[in-house]
């Protein structure tokens, strides 16, 4: 029998991760590009396509061998019609048919999707959130993502935009965020923010690896950081937990490696701020597919579209 793979790409605001997968999507090969170093729309499609080619030339594989591309990308996606709306984290791409694009350029079916929603399809299917529901989850990095599972299948939404959690308003008034509008919890919790209070906080050159680390040797500045951030974090969540009824809330990303302290405070906050019921079901874990779930969610993608 032949062989099949599927092409996996993860396209953040930082890095242009692509993978090659089996039909069993384990990762065969792997390969990342920082997004910055395409300064443009154009560099950038020309990435994706270039990445896509070096796997069938370096692996010598027969284009009829691979069964479809996935993409997941940082932003609101037509994930049927294969038009991406716009990227908040990377300039110049507003309504670009980019299914269309590169399925001319690799001669491939191309299917895409935001990349949160791959996140929790692939948590989902084999991952932290595995026998549970309801589920948000959530990544946590330059922006902050969010993927809903309702009664077990992704929830799209009437326009594939459901599960924004990162542009749910804290506030009636705050600090402007990504997608144009205030004080959503992306604007209080999102990479660029949480570097500026540490560096008020700590010094110019503290990372947010080093904050990890200190508090889980317990400094109190480093503890205080983290509560601050978790604290945001688990108002929003609240709400959510209020609203959905969730079995579950998985929690990805860099942020998350913050560990006991973020996690601990998270659960206190909802414990204290959501309903009784609610509050009490729901669990909090960290995600469990890493810096992978992306390739592997985009591999899911693949898969669920050509046997539909
Ligand atoms: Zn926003």
């Amino acid at each position: 029998m032949v062989k099949r793979f599927i092409i996996a790409i993860d396209l953040g605001g930082t890095n242009l991760k692509c993978a090659l997968l089996d039909s069993g999507l384990k990762i065969k090969a792997k390969n990342s590009f920082s997004t910055k170093s395409f300064n443009n729309r154009v560099k950038l499609i020309r990435g994706i396509k270039d990445s896509i080619n070096s796997f069938i030339l370096n692996q010598g594989l027969a284009r009829r061998s691979i069964l479809g591309v996935g993409i997941g990308l940082p932003g609101p996606v037509d994930t049927f019609k294969g038009v991406v709306h716009f990227l908040p984290n990377i300039p110049g791409w507003k309504e670009v048919g980019l299914k269309e694009i590169l399925e001319q350029e690799t001669k491939l079916p191309v299917f895409m999707d935001n990349d949160a929603k791959l996140m929790a399809l692939a948590e989902y299917k084999g991952g932290a959130a595995k026998g549970y529901k309801n589920v948000l989850c959530l990544t946590l990095g330059t922006g902050v993502g969010g993927g809903l599972i309702i009664d077990g299948s992704l929830y799209r939404g009437r326009d594939n935009a459901a599960g924004e959690i990162g542009h749910l308003p804290l506030n009636e008034k705050g600090p402007l965020c990504g997608c144009g509008k205030q004080a959503c919890l992306e604007a209080y919790i999102g990479n660029s923010r949480i570097i500026k209070y540490a560096r008020k906080l700590f010094n110019n050159k503290i990372t947010l690896e080093e904050i990890s680390r200190l508090a889980k040797n317990n400094d109190r500045k480093a503890i205080k950081f983290w509560k601050q951030i978790a604290s945001h974090l688990g108002i929003a969540l609240s709400g959510a937990v209020n609203l959905l009824n969730l079995d579950a809330i998985i929690i990805g990303g860099g942020v998350s490696d913050a560990g006991a302290v973020l996690f601990g405070t998270i659960k206190q906050t909802i414990l204290l701020r959501a309903m009784s019921v609610q509050a009490k079901r729901v669990k909090v874990f960290k995600a469990r597919l890493g810096n992978d779930a992306g390739i592997i969610g985009a591999g899911y993608l693949v898969k669920e579209r050509l046997t539909r």
